[in-house]
C-alpha cells in the first residue's frame, strides 16, 4: 500500500468547533488569564489561552483547561438551602431566592440597627474585595477582612512598608533583562502562568542564573540552576548573611540608596527619650539629611542635597542624629550574621552563602543593562539612558507564612535596594498602580461604629503608628479578629484564621451573624480543623449556638456547606459578571496598567446567582447608603454589571478604567461609560495600556511617571516614593511600647511590640520552634500546592483528580532512615497540637529536616459529592488538622494566636512535628476521619465513568467522517509511519519485530 494514500480519503480537516467562541477570564486560580471558551450546543467545547492578552499570551495550564470540569462539578450547589437539623449535620431543605434573601435581610437587618460590629462579614479567595470592603463599611461593620491574613500579607506588608510596592500581584521580575533570579518560598500556585512564562523566557536566553530557595524542590526548582534547600523558618537570617557579605566587600549601591530610599535620613538617638529612633525633620516636617559639602542639615527631598551616609551629627537644637545607613551597616555587619554563624541555623554551608553574594554583587555590578532610553528623574534631572542592575526577586508563601514572615519580607527587600536592584532595567519592576507612598494610604476604618451608620471609610488599611490602631481606651480590641490590635498593630489584611474561634470564644465579643464567601473554613482553609468544627457546633447553656447565625456562599458543596444555617448558591466562574480592578487585584503589568472582566459565557442551570449579584441586591433591601438612590430605591437595579459600569468610588474613577468618558475614549479617569463592558467584550474582556518606554522604569522616582499616576488617582501626589530602609513606623509602636506618646499597650504585650517592632529588619526562631521541646519535636513540617491545582476547588476536579487524587508525606531519604520509615509505610505526623496519619514516599529534593504534602488534597467523606470511599477522603490527609491556631500558652496562661505580631499572619509553616510509623493494623487509612457529610439535597449524579464531550465528536456523522473512523485513519497513518520506519531499518522490539517504531 502507498503509505501516503490515506490522504486521498475524505475527512473534514476543519471540523466546525463551536458554534461560537467567547472570551472572559479564567478563576481556576488567581492568576487571571484571559481565556477563550469554545461553545458548542450550549456547552463548553473547549477552552484555550487568549494569545492577546497580557498575563498569558496565549498559554494556558492544566488548571485552566480543566475549567470545564469546575463547571460542570457534580459538586455544584443548586438552590438556596435553608438548615433543619443541627449546625454540621447537613440537613438542609431548599427554599427559594427570596425567602433566602428575606431572612438575610432580617439576620443583618437585625444586627445593623443594634450592633453592626455582630456582624463579621468575611470572604476567601474571591476578586471583589474592593465590593466587599465597601459593602461592609456601607452596613458598618468593622469586622471585615479577605483571605490575606491567612495567604500572604507578611509578603504584602513587607513590601508596601518599604519599597511601596510587593511581590506577586504588584511587582514582577524583569523578565526580559534579568541576570540573576532569586525564587524565595514560591509553590506553583501563584502567578502560575506568568512565571512559567518567565522562566521559559530567562531559560530560553540561557545568560541567566536562576536560584531557588526552598526546603522543597518542587515544580519551579526543578529547573533552577540552583536548588537551596534551606532550613524552613531561616529565610531572613540568609538574607541578612548576604546582606552582610554584600556589605563587607563594598558591594553596595551607595549612589541609589543615597538618591533613592532612606539611607541618608537622619535618626535621632535619644536613648529613652520619646524621639529616639524618630526620623529627625525639619521645621515643614521634612526629613532631614546631612549635606557634605555644605556640613548641615537639610531636607531629604531636596533635590540639591548630597548627602552623606555615615557618620553621628550633632543636629542645630544639640540632638545626635545618625544617617540610617549607618545604623543599618553597624548592625549586619555584626559577626552574628556572618555565613559562618549563620550555616547551621540555615542549612546552607558558609561557603555557598559566600558565593551567592558574590554572584549577586557580579551581575550587579559586573553585568550592568542598559536601555537606551533616556528619562527623566522627579527633580528633573535629565538621564540618556536606562542603567539597571539587573539582579530580581521573587517571594511568596513559603517566606511569609511564618511567624518571622514580615522581617523576612522587609529583609530580602533591604537586599534588593542594596543592590540598587529596584524597578531597573533587570531589576524586579513594579505593577500598576504600585509603587504608592509608604506606608499607602489610607488608615483602617473602624474606630467608631453606630447603628444604621456607614464606617466612614474602608475596614482594612495600613497604621502609621499607635494612633490608627483599632483599641479601646484601655487598649483591648475593637475587631473580633484582633486585626489592628496590640496583639498584631500592622495586620492589613485582617486575620480571616482566628475569626471562628474567636466569635466562638466571645473574645473580645460575641458576633449575631458570621457571614462568609468562598471560604472553605470547616476545612483546608483553617487551622485546627477539628476544633473549628466544634467551635461553629458548640452551643452556650440556653441551647444556642455560640455562633447564632452563619450564612454562607459557595457554588460548591464545600466542607464549609453543612456548617451553615443559610446557603446563598453562587455561580461557576463561567457563568457571571466579575471585575479584576485596578481598585483591588488588576491584571496590571510592569509595562503597564491593566484590569479585565468576566462574562457569562454560558448560562446556569441551576437556581444560583452571583455572590456579588447577591450582596448588592442585599445592600438595597439594607437600605444600605451607597446601594440605594435618595428614594430607596436601588442604586444598581442591574446588579453586577450595572455596579461595575455606573459605581464611581472618586472622581471619575470606577471599577474599570478602560473606555471611560460618555465617548469611550478615555483611559483611567473618566465619566461612566454605559458601553463600557461592550468595548471590553470586543477587545477580548480585558484592558492594557503599554506605558511609554521612558515611564516604564524607575517608577518610583520617574517625573513622567509619577505624574500619569497622579492624574490617574494612584497616588495623591506626583512626589518620589522614597524606599525606607528604615521604617519609622515602626519605630513609633516601639516607642509606645516603651511608654511613650497617648496610645499605650496594655502591659502584657509591651515586652512582645518592643520586640518585633524593630524599624529595621530582624530575624527571630519561628515562635513554634522557640515554644515547643525540639527535641520532642525535631522535623519542621510544610504543605505546598501543586500546578496543577488550586485550594480544594481544583481537588475535586474529574480531570485534575487523575493527576493527584491523594497526597503523601514528602520525606528526604536520610530523615527516613533516620526515623525508620520506608517508602509506601504509613505514619502518624504528631505536632503539640494533634496527630494525623499520612503515607509517606521519599524524596531527595526535600531539606533534610523536613517532611511537607500537597495542601487541600485530602477531603471529607462525602464532601464536593464525592463517593464516600474517594481516595482523597481514604489516603488524602491535612495538615491543617495538626497545626493549632494558637500559641503554646505564655506562663500567665495567655496564648497569643498563631501569627505575626506584626502583621497577623497566619504562620502555617512554623509546624513542628515527629514522624512515627503506624502500627500495621492502623496502615492503610488517615486519620482523624470525620462523620461522612450526607449527600447535599437534590445532588447531581455522579456518573463512574466520565465522558464529557464524547457527544461533541457525533458532528463528524453529518459531514460523512465518524471520529471512530478519523481514529481508523490515525492508525492506518501508524502502520504506515512503521512501514516506512521499517524501510529505514528500525531498531527492533524486544521480540524483533520493529514495534519501537510506535
Ligand atoms: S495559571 Fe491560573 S488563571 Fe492562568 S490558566 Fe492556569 S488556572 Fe487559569
Amino acid at each position: 500500500m502507498n503509505p501516503f494514500e490515506w490522504k486521498r480519503e475524505e475527512v473534514m480537516l476543519s471540523p466546525k468547533e463551536a458554534d461560537e467562541v467567547k472570551t472572559t477570564t479564567c478563576y481556576m486560580c488567581a492568576c487571571r488569564c484571559g481565556i477563550r471558551t469554545y461553545l458548542k450546543d450550549g456547552q463548553v467545547r473547549y477552552i484555550e489561552g487568549n494569545p492577546d492578552h497580557p498575563v498569558n499570551k496565549g498559554v494556558l495550564c492544566a488548571k485552566g483547561s480543566a475549567g470545564i470540569m469546575n463547571h460542570n462539578s457534580p459538586a455544584r450547589l443548586k438552590k438556596p438551602l435553608l438548615r433543619v437539623g443541627e449546625r454540621g449535620k447537613g440537613e438542609f431543605k431548599e427554599i427559594e431566592w427570596e425567602e433566602a434573601l428575606s431572612l438575610a435581610v432580617e439576620w443583618l437587618g437585625n444586627v445593623r440597627k443594634t450592633d453592626p460590629k455582630k456582624l463579621a462579614f468575611f470572604t476567601g479567595r474571591d476578586q471583589s474585595q474592593s465590593l466587599t470592603g465597601w459593602w461592609a463599611g456601607q452596613f458598618g461593620t468593622p469586622n471585615f477582612a479577605a483571605h490575606g491574613g491567612f495567604c500572604s500579607v507578611n509578603m504584602a506588608a513587607g513590601g508596601l512598608y518599604t519599597l511601596g510596592g510587593a511581590f506577586w500581584e504588584f511587582g514582577e521580575p524583569d523578565w526580559d533583562h534579568t541576570k540573576y533570579f532569586m525564587m524565595w518560598g514560591v509553590a506553583e500556585d501563584h502567578d502560575s502562568n506568568p512565571i512559567k512564562i518567565g522562566l521559559g523566557k530567562m531559560k530560553t536566553r540561557g545568560d541567566a542564573k536562576f536560584v531557588a530557595v526552598n526546603p522543597v524542590r518542587s515544580g519551579y526548582g526543578a529547573i533552577a540552576d540552583e536548588w537551596v534547600g534551606i532550613r524552613p523558618g531561616t529565610d531572613g537570617l540568609f538574607a541578612l548573611s548576604l546582606v552582610h557579605e554584600l556589605l563587607r566587600t563594598e558591594n553596595v549601591d551607595l549612589d541609589f540608596l543615597a538618591r533613592y530610599t532612606n539611607a541618608p535620613w537622619l535618626v535621632i538617638e535619644n536613648p529613652g527619650g520619646a524621639d529616639d529612633g524618630l526620623i529627625a525633620r525639619d521645621a515643614d516636617g521634612n526629613p532631614v539629611c546631612w549635606d557634605g559639602e555644605k556640613n548641615a542639615p537639610v531636607s531629604a527631598l531636596s533635590a540639591e542635597a548630597k548627602p552623606v551616609l555615615a557618620g553621628p551629627r550633632t543636629l542645630p537644637d544639640g540632638r545626635r542624629a545618625v544617617p540610617a545607613f549607618d545604623l543599618m551597616a553597624r548592625r549586619y555587619l555584626d559577626p552574628q550574621y556572618a555565613p559562618d554563624a549563620v550555616a547551621e541555623r540555615t542549612g546552607i554551608t558558609a561557603d555557598t552563602i559566600r558565593r551567592i553574594a558574590a554572584e549577586l554583587a557580579h551581575a550587579a555590578f559586573s553585568q550592568e543593562v542598559t536601555i537606551d532610553q533616556p528619562w527623566t528623574d522627579w527633580a528633573g534631572r535629565k538621564h540618556d539612558k536606562m542603567i539597571g542592575r539587573p539582579v530580581s526577586m521573587h517571594g511568596m508563601r513559603g517566606i511569609s507564612a511564618h511567624s518571622n514572615g514580615f522581617h523576612t519580607c522587609r529583609s530580602i527587600h533591604l537586599l534588593q535596594v542594596l543592590l540598587g536592584s529596584i524597578d531597573c532595567p533587570g531589576g524586579w519592576r513594579y505593577k500598576a498602580p504600585f509603587p504608592k507612598p509608604i506606608p499607602p494610604g489610607p488608615k483602617p476604618a473602624g474606630k467608631e461604629h453606630s447603628p444604621n451608620t456607614p464606617l466612614g471609610g474602608m475596614p482594612l488599611g495600613n497604621p502609621t503608628g499607635p494612633a490608627d490602631l483599632l483599641v479601646n481606651a484601655d487598649g483591648t480590641p475593637k475587631r473580633i479578629d484582633k486585626a489592628y490590635s496590640w496583639e498584631h498593630p500592622m495586620s492589613a489584611h485582617g486575620l480571616m484564621h482566628m475569626v471562628i474561634h474567636n466569635a466562638w470564644k466571645k473574645d473580645p465579643y460575641g458576633v449575631d451573624v458570621l457571614f462568609m464567601y468562598m471560604a472553605n473554613m470547616a476545612w483546608n482553609s483553617s487551622m485546627n480543623t477539628p476544633g473549628v468544627l466544634h467551635y461553629l457546633t458548640d452551643k452556650d447553656e440556653d441551647g444556642e449556638y455560640k455562633i447564632p447565625k452563619v450564612i454562607y456562599s459557595d457554588a460548591y458543596y464545600s466542607e464549609m456547606v453543612p456548617y451553615a444555617d443559610l446557603v446563598l448558591p453562587d455561580t461557576t466562574y463561567l457563568e457571571r459578571w466579575d471585575c479584576i480592578s485596578l481598585l483591588d487585584r488588576p491584571i496590571s503589568s510592569a509595562h503597564g496598567p491593566g484590569d479585565a472582566i468576566r462574562q457569562p459565557v454560558v448560562k446556569p442551570n441551576r437556581d444560583v446567582r452571583a455572590f456579588q449579584e447577591v450582596l448588592i441586591d442585599l445592600g438595597a433591601r439594607l437600605g444600605l447608603p451607597g446601594f440605594v438612590e435618595a428614594d430607596g430605591s436601588p442604586k444598581y437595579p442591574g446588579g453586577y454589571p450595572d455596579y461595575i459600569v455606573n459605581h464611581q468610588r472618586g472622581d471619575g474613577v470606577g471599577p474599570l478604567a478602560g473606555w471611560r468618558g460618555e465617548d469611550g475614549e478615555s483611559h483611567g479617569r473618566g465619566a461612566v461609560n454605559p458601553n463600557q463592558l461592550e468595548k471590553y467584550i470586543e477587545n477580548g474582556c480585558f484592558w492594557h495600556e503599554e506605558l511609554p518606554l521612558n515611564t516604564q522604569y524607575f517608577k518610583h522616582a520617574n517625573k513622567d511617571y509619577l505624574e500619569y499616576a497622579a492624574k490617574l488617582g494612584w497616588i495623591p501626589k506626583a512626589e518620589q516614593v522614597v524606599l525606607q530602609i528604615y521604617s519609622e513606623p515602626m519605630q513609633k509602636f516601639r516607642l509606645a511600647a516603651k511608654g511613650h506618646g497617648e496610645v499605650q499597650p496594655p502591659d502584657e504585650h509591651r515586652l512582645r511590640v518592643e520586640t518585633y517592632f524593630d524599624p529595621l529588619p530582624i530575624w527571630y526562631m519561628p515562635f513554634e520552634e522557640a515554644a515547643v521541646d525540639t527535641d520532642e519535636y525535631p522535623i519542621h513540617a510544610l504543605t505546598q500546592r501543586p500546578m496543577q491545582m488550586y485550594h480544594s476547588w481544583g481537588s475535586q476536579n474529574a480531570w485534575l483528580r487523575q493527576i493527584t487524587s491523594k497526597n503523601r508525606l514528602y520525606i528526604n531519604p536520610a530523615l527516613a532512615q533516620k526515623v525508620g520509615v520506608e517508602n509506601d509505610d504509613w505514619v502518624w505526623v504528631i505536632s503539640h497540637h494533634g496527630r494525623v496519619k499520612g503515607q509517606v514516599r521519599l524524596m531527595h529534593g526535600t531539606n533534610a529536616e523536613t517532611v511537607w504534602t500537597w495542601n487541600a488534597i485530602g477531603k471529607r467523606k462525602g464532601a464536593w459529592n464525592l463517593s464516600a470511599d474517594a481516595s482523597e477522603s481514604k489516603s488524602g490527609f491535612l495538615l491543617n488538622h495538626v497545626i493549632s491556631e494558637l500559641l503554646p500558652a505564655r506562663a500567665d496562661g495567655f496564648r497569643y494566636s498563631n501569627s505575626d505580631p506584626v502583621t497577623g499572619q497566619a504562620a502555617w509553616f512554623d509546624l513542628r512535628v515527629r514522624i512515627e510509623k503506624c502500627l500495621p493494623e492502623e496502615a492503610g487509612e488517615t486519620e482523624p476521619r470525620f462523620d461522612a457529610q450526607p449527600k447535599q439535597p437534590d445532588a447531581f449524579e455522579t456518573p463512574a465513568v466520565l465522558a464529557y464531550g464524547a457527544d461533541f465528536s457525533k458532528e463528524g456523522a453529518a459531514s460523512g467522517t465518524t471520529h471512530r473512523e478519523w481514529l481508523g485513519n490515525r492508525h492506518e497513518y501508524a502502520q504506515s509511519v512503521k512501514g516506512i520506519a521499517d524501510g529505514y531499518g528500525n531498531r527492533p522490539g524486544k521480540d524483533g519485530s520493529g514495534e519501537a517504531a510506535e
